[in-house]
């Protein structure tokens, strides 16, 4: 009964209550006021089903908001009701979702299903209907209480693969009455099992100040775990000094299949007290972008690695934890601290990691290796630099701000390199002088993240909201001509972006027709992404959201567009735009609108009558809109 009692004590809203399932007992937390046999299972409820994807589960750019029922490959398996209420909303959207319903239920709760092929006729008739009202192939409709009302068990659609999905399934979400998105394997399906506990892969330490240490050095180092027994350990003693944050790269596997899920729950101690909790239990989707401070926003960038952090780091918001401390460890001169961190997935499965941290004296000679990434880097509010021993006569080096310069001796070294610590708060360098050789540097701005910002450069400008970081961020970023080609670069953050912010380019290069041209993205082996921009007073101002080269491009050559197939009654085409991206398309037979669904993965589209039964004949018109307002026309007599 522990871990009933922890999940009590972390979370008031919840009960615990053992569960007779399939021979097994589960203690699954439950939502209070939701009762656990509510909902059935939405899609072959007759099976057991795998997924590939759980609820709050680390993506990219978002914790995961419901379950991705795995459908064998196939699409058109009939989608069900999970409990009876009406259609609340219903979707057709070219990314995202794709196809969806949102039915809300008597209790309070909706349910959603998305990536669907089709919907039920009646549904699918009334969205048709509705699209030929509002000439528009996308819809969001929300219809009214008495119009569409379905009984637990009946089939609403077929699954499908539409939208931002990139393979067969079904997306299946329970949310509560304000929206927010709640765990479905906490309703215990029976449809799921999972007894496979979390598996760790690596764990990473991190000095949160300037003044903190891991073996002797600043920085952020990742470990091997060994299994031993039925967890796993770091092998050797680990020793720190200071403010210390842990992470850990992990993932969930459930019964039957391969793919690397979510872990909702997991507790670090210190000597027995509890330091970090975390429960994944609710998502509200305003806080989605709150990802990129959860997990390990560098690591993810240049590993793909998503790491949990296990404290709570500035500009952090998320519900999820209840802790003293931000869940950091502070690790004191010879203490010995044993280190335990506990992950538990919905079925409460449970994986253990033990590891030591022995409490060490701060000095500067240190014997473990440096291994020096590039010559300087940025962790938080601090420079790193790092520089070969030569001579020890010559070991100081000299930075050089705007204001003036500073003399800095080595903060640690070992006997191939010095390392030098700058706490940027201190002032930002343009320069620094090594030896007998001179490297710029050139921090343009300290951007705060709770107040608006701006920089003003000879030939752009950045413009911050107070709601454009989650953190104090170094910015550095460059506008020049390279190969004639004008660019303006944003160098790698030490921080994320969480919304965009503002650019303002005065051009250097001279264009022939100003409002032709746009702001791209370029991308090392791909096309350009075409990002868009608006002109003013011979100035282009756009908004970036990371880090990249950005440059000013015409695109002059409108989509291309290549019938596929005819019939009677339809008519098919591949449209596509390769430089800034189809925007719009009309279809038109003897001069009235003509429905063309839209499959933008594989660059489809097809006709589809609201009388079903009518020939496709007379004039057909089809005009297709580019992102930069080039445009591409086919008039044919069918
Ligand atoms: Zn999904």
């Amino acid at each position: 009964m522990k871990k009933c009692w922890r999940l009590k004590l972390s979370k008031l809203f919840f009960t615990c209550l053992a569960l007779m399932f399939i021979g097994q007992s589960y203690a699954l937390a439950q939502y209070e006021g939701v009762d656990k046999d509510y909902f059935t299972f939405p899609i072959q409820p007759d099976k057991v089903n795998f997924l590939s994807g759980t609820m709050g589960e680390l993506r990219a750019t978002h914790f995961h908001a419901g379950l991705d029922i795995k459908t064998n490959g196939k699409q058109g398996l009939n989608v069900y009701a999970a409990a009876s209420g009406y259609i609340s909303r219903i979707r057709v959207a070219k990314g995202g979702y794709g196809n969806s319903i949102y039915i809300k239920h008597p209790n309070g709760t909706s349910t959603v299903y998305a990536h669907l092929q089709k919907f039920n006729s009646e549904l699918a008739s009334y969205v048709l209907k509705r699209q030929y009202e509002d000439e528009s192939f996308t819809a969001n409709y929300f219809p009214q209480k008495n119009e569409f009302k379905f009984k637990q068990g009946e089939i609403i659609g077929l699954s499908g693969n539409s939208g931002s999905s990139s393979g067969p399934h079904l997306h299946f979400e329970i949310r509560n009455s304000k929206q927010e998105v709640l765990d479905p394997l906490r309703f215990g399906f029976e449809q799921i099992r999972d007894e496979i506990a979390p598996i760790p892969l690596r764990i990473a330490l991190k000095t949160m100040d300037i003044e903190s240490r891991i073996n002797g050095q600043f920085g952020r180092f990742e470990f091997n775990l060994e299994r031993q027994g039925n967890g796993f350990i770091v092998k050797d003693t680990i020793q720190a000094f200071g403010k210390i944050g842990v992470e850990i790269w992990a993932h969930d596997k459930l019964n039957g299949a391969t793919n690397r899920n979510g872990i909702p729950t997991i507790y670090m101690s210190n000597n027995g007290d509890e330091v970090f909790n975390q429960e994944i239990d609710n998502v509200n989707f305003s806080s989605q972008k709150q990802i990129l401070v959860h997990t390990n926003f560098q690591a993810q960038k240049t590993t793909n690695r998503r790491y949990n952090k296990l404290y709570i780091d500035d500009g952090n918001t998320l519900k999820f934890y209840d802790n003293k401390d931000h869940g950091f460890l502070f690790i004191e001169e010879n203490a010995k601290n044993h280190i335990g961190i506990q992950m538990i997935d919905t079925y409460e499965n449970e994986r253990k990691i033990n590891f030591n941290i022995l409490g060490e004296a701060i000095n500067d000679k240190i014997t473990s290796v440096i291994s020096p990434p590039k010559i300087y880097s940025v962790q938080d509010n601090t420079l790193i630099l790092t520089r070969e021993v030569e001579d020890s006569d010559l070991e100081n080096i000299t930075i050089y701000t705007k204001e003036n310069s500073r003399v800095l001796g080595p903060t640690y070294s070992n006997q191939n390199h010095h390392i030098y610590l700058w706490d940027l708060r201190t002032g930002l360098p343009d320069s620094v002088n090594i030896g007998n050789h001179s490297m710029d540097i050139m921090f343009n701005t300290m951007v705060p993240s709770t107040s608006s910002h701006s920089y003003d450069n000879k030939t752009y400008a950045l413009s911050f909201s107070n709601k454009s970081l989650f953190d104090t961020t170094y910015i550095q970023s460059q506008h020049y001509i390279e190969n004639q080609i004008e660019i303006f670069e944003l160098h790698n953050q030490n921080q994320p972006v969480k919304n965009s912010f503002g650019v303002e380019i005065d051009p250097l290069l001279q264009y022939d027709s100003l409002e032709q041209h746009h702001i791209f993205k370029l991308n090392s082996g791909k096309n350009p992404s075409f990002i868009g921009g608006v002109w003013d007073d011979g100035k282009i101002k756009f908004s970036v959201t990371g880090p990249g080269k950005y440059t000013l491009m015409k695109d002059e050559k409108p989509p291309s567009i290549k019938e596929l197939s005819r019939s009677d009654t339809r008519i098919s085409f591949r449209i596509q735009d390769k430089q800034s991206g189809i925007k719009e398309f009309r279809a038109e037979i003897n001069g009235e609108w003509l429905l063309m669904n839209y499959d933008s993965k594989r660059n489809l589209i097809w006709s589809e009558r609201l009388d079903k039964k009518k020939n496709l004949k007379g004039n057909f018109s089809l005009t297709i809109l580019d992102n930069a307002g080039n445009e591409s026309n086919l008039i044919i007599k069918l």
